[in-house]
């Protein structure tokens, strides 16, 4: 099989094949759960050089574990070569040639034919609350998550903001599924069309709660994209740092931040939203053992919540119990993808724990000890200022 664009990675794939040092497998978050060199960087270039050679054959199992990388970059910061670039050209190789992931492909066709992973009409992101000002410079960019399944955190950003426009159901999709799967021929014609609205929207600043939108605008759009990209979090952490907004909690409570990886480890930011949390009177702000730039993914990295779930929900139950191992009573973050991610984690833990006694009441969910939040909806309820 031609794998034209993984060829381009050639003399990075035979670099990782001579040392095979195995940096990249320390702790990559799949490689612990699944205990399989394939699942590793140094496995994945080994089965690449073995296409590229014709000594192995493209099945299932290479449409797997092109797949079970959640993307999340931790690999790639232990070592020299482009690690999460390779993978995304070799999983594009594999596309154009037909061999797709089933699941991922649902998200690509509905973003092709909805303009967003949900199959929902467009007029979804419609949101009645939002009063968009058409002058403003400022973009109140929802993505997908924000702007149809948790609208909620969005009207509380649009609520700080203050002055916003918002483009509602002509906002489009930052097309991240379509890069991560592989889909680049697909990303690229459409992506034209998404620079053109965003450009025309005659915005400086797009402001967005999705770390995936924000480094998608940031890295893969780059220059072509007029307004500058720019996550919720940096904007929180300047109305903090102006005195414009004071929190504290009425209980002592201890609570840690997960680090999504577009933000922190691919986004560098790592210390705003520390600082935020710190600010808040009567909390003990805890560090989980993988943190800022050695942060450990969620789970659902490049759609592995969708496509391998078990997998998923396996890394974010270590997640959850690194929260645990800290003492940490509340998970902060700000990722819709995460947020939903960790919650799952937590209460297949819940229910893993759940102790069957005389009154047990199986008409209730078990509650995780620790509970996951997003930072702003958390942060509203101890608002003093
Ligand atoms: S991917 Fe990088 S860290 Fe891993 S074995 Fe290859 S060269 Fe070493
Ligand atoms: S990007 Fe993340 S999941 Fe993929 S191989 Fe690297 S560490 Fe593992």
């Amino acid at each position: 099989m031609e794998l034209s664009k993984t060829k381009k990675h050639k003399d990075e794939i035979y670099t990782c094949n001579r040392t095979r040092c195995g940096f990249c497998i320390q702790r990559c978050p799949v490689y612990e759960v699944t205990c399989l060199e394939t699942h590793s960087s140094r496995g994945r270039n080994l089965v690449a050089r073995g296409i590229m050679e014709g000594t192995v054959e493209v099945d299932k199992e290479v449409i797997d574990l092109a797949n079970t990388c959640l993307l999340c970059g931790y690999c790639e910061k232990n070592c020299a070569l482009d690690n999460t670039q390779i993978f995304r050209d070799f999983k594009s190789d594999l596309v154009e040639a037909g061999m797709t992931d089933k699941y991922l492909e649902e998200g690509v066709e509905s973003v092709n034919k909805y303009g967003n992973p949900f199959k929902k009409l467009p007029e979804t992101r419609e949101i009645p609350e939002l009063k968009s000002n058409p002058k403003s410079k400022v973009l109140l960019y929802g993505g997908c998550t924000y702007a149809i399944t948790h609208k909620e955190t969005l009207i509380l950003m649009a609520e700080l903001l203050g002055d916003y426009k918002y483009l509602g159901k002509d906002e489009p999709c930052c097309l991240n599924i379509l890069w991560d799967s592989g889909h680049k021929k697909d990303f690229k014609k459409k992506q034209k069309e998404v620079v053109k609205i965003l450009n025309d929207a005659n915005v400086d600043e797009l402001v967005t709660g999705c770390p995936t939108c924000f480094r998608t605008y940031e890295e893969e759009y780059g220059e072509i994209l007029k307004p500058k990209p720019i996550h919720f979090v940096t904007k929180l952490h300047q109305m903090v740092k102006d005195g414009k907004l004071k929190f504290a909690s009425k209980e002592k409570v201890k609570v840690t931040w997960h680090d999504p990886c577009h933000l922190g480890r691919f986004g560098g930011i790592i210390d705003e939203p520390r600082e935020i949390i710190k600010s808040v009177k009567n909390v003990e702000f805890v560090e989980m053992p993988n943190s800022g730039l050695d942060s450990h993914c969620c789970g659902a990295g490049s759609g592995m919540l969708m496509s391998y779930p078990e997998i998923a929900i396996e890394i974010s139950k270590k997640r959850y119990r690194e929260a645990e191992s800290v003492g940490a009573e509340i998970i902060l973050t700000f990722c819709p993808t995460c947020e939903h991610t960790l919650r799952r984690g937590a209460s297949t833990i819940a229910r893993d724990e759940m102790e069957f006694d005389d009154d047990f009441d199986f008409d209730k969910e078990p509650e995780p000890k620790i509970k996951v939040m997003n930072l702003l909806e958390w942060l509203v309820k101890r608002k003093v200022k």
